[in-house]
């Protein structure tokens, strides 16, 4: 039998507030069981709760409305993520009397509080879960579904990979990406052909030594067979290395609560091309969409990524230098990576199953 996801829509039927999204909402978590699922139970509500000035991390309504639920179920709810995102949520209307809750730094103020867990993985021999994800008895990954440099999107997979995690692991795990690129320096005769046939301006030389941004590159090859030394080899590998490392932290991080006791949320709106840890925002790229959740991690990001339509995309709405090139979803359009690829690794790991029976909220 597929897993069960549900999805509340954006577009309302009719026009009046419980027809919008933040009623659905209310209606949606009323179908996941809360009472049995959080009653008595230390809920950590994982977030990613932005930087300086991006605007289009999840409204506080949506937050609020979660809390109450969890609350309104006899759970003891609090909202987490990183010590910096928290520290500076206030800026973006994260407060603890907007959402009804505390904000706890994830590992701690010092972001030492951790739990080590072996994964053997390439460069990425352990992991450091995050102290207040494992202490938890329950967690609901309330995500916002957008672009992603490294893995194409960013829904729940990526804001339990690099969200309940310390700093340290977060860098681990993209090292396995950056790993894919070796620059020789003594072929190197700073020509800069590699930077100037880069079309996504990924490529800096700072000091006389390549500096590749990962998040840009679309590993179309166009540098290597630019240099005129071999100076560059690309292992093409090396951005499923990333989503095989994230696929690896989700599993550790899901291990730590008893069956039926994690739910994902994920809230497509305002879907921009870029992660919310870029601290800005730009114009969505597709209308908006609504809500999915699910029980199933596999099941309900594949509906999210589904979700976004290469046909809805928003003509002018990519900044500079992003263009589309290329087929596949609008993600791999756009930065180069199969958005699936993460899903995929977890269906690999066992976490779930791709098919889903999608339940509309009405
Ligand atoms: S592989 Fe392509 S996108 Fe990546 S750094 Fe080289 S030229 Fe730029
Ligand atoms: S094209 Fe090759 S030789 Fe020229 S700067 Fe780039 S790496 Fe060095």
């Amino acid at each position: 039998m597929p897993a069960k996801v549900t999805f509340a829509s954006a577009r309302p039927k009719e026009l009046r507030a419980e027809a919008t999204l933040p009623s659905l909402l209310d209606r949606m978590l009323g179908t996941w069981n809360f009472k049995k699922r959080f009653a008595k139970k230390r809920v950590a509500i994982k977030m990613h709760l932005g930087g300086n000035v991006g605007f289009s991390t999840i409204h506080p309504v949506f937050v609020a409305r979660t809390v109450e639920a969890v609350k309104n179920a006899g759970g003891n709810p609090f909202v987490t993520d990183g010590p910096s995102a928290v520290e500076s949520a206030w800026r973006r209307g994260y407060t603890p009397q907007t959402l009804g809750c505390q904000l706890l730094p994830v590992a701690g103020a010092a972001d030492k509080y951790v739990y080590s867990r072996k994964v053997n993985f390439r460069t990425l021999k352990t992991v450091e879960l995050a102290g207040n994800i494992v202490d938890a008895d329950a967690m609901i990954v309330l995500s916002h579904g957008k672009g992603h440099g490294h893995s194409g999107f960013g829904g729940a997979i990526k804001n339990i990979a690099m969200g309940c995690v310390d700093g340290g692991t977060r860098s681990k795990i993209h090292r396995l990406m950056s790993a894919a690129f070796e620059w020789d320096s003594s072929k190197c005769t700073g020509c800069l052909l590699c930077r100037d046939n880069c079309p996504n301006k990924a490529i800096t030389f700072k000091k006389g030594k390549i500096d590749i941004f990962d998040h840009a590159c679309k590993y179309c090859m166009h540098c290597q067979l630019a240099c005129p030394q071999k100076a560059i080899t690309i292992d093409q590998s090396g951005y499923r290395h990333f989503q095989r490392g994230m696929a690896l932290t989700v599993r550790e991080a899901l291990k730590t609560f008893e069956p039926g006791r994690v739910l994902h949320i994920t809230l497509l709106l305002n879907i921009t091309p870029f992660c919310d840890c870029w601290g800005f925002t730009t114009p969505n790229i597709v209308p908006d969409v609504g809500i999915v959740a699910g029980e199933d991690i596999v099941a309900a990001e594949t509906a999210a990524i589904d979700m976004i339509k290469a046909e809805n995309f928003i003509e002018g709405s990519l900044p500079s230098p992003l263009r589309r090139t290329g087929s596949g979803h609008l993600f791999q359009q756009i930065h180069g990576k199969d958005p699936y690829i993460q899903v995929e690794e977890c269906v690999r790991l066992g976490l779930g199953d791709r098919k889903y029976r999608l339940t509309q909220i009405s």
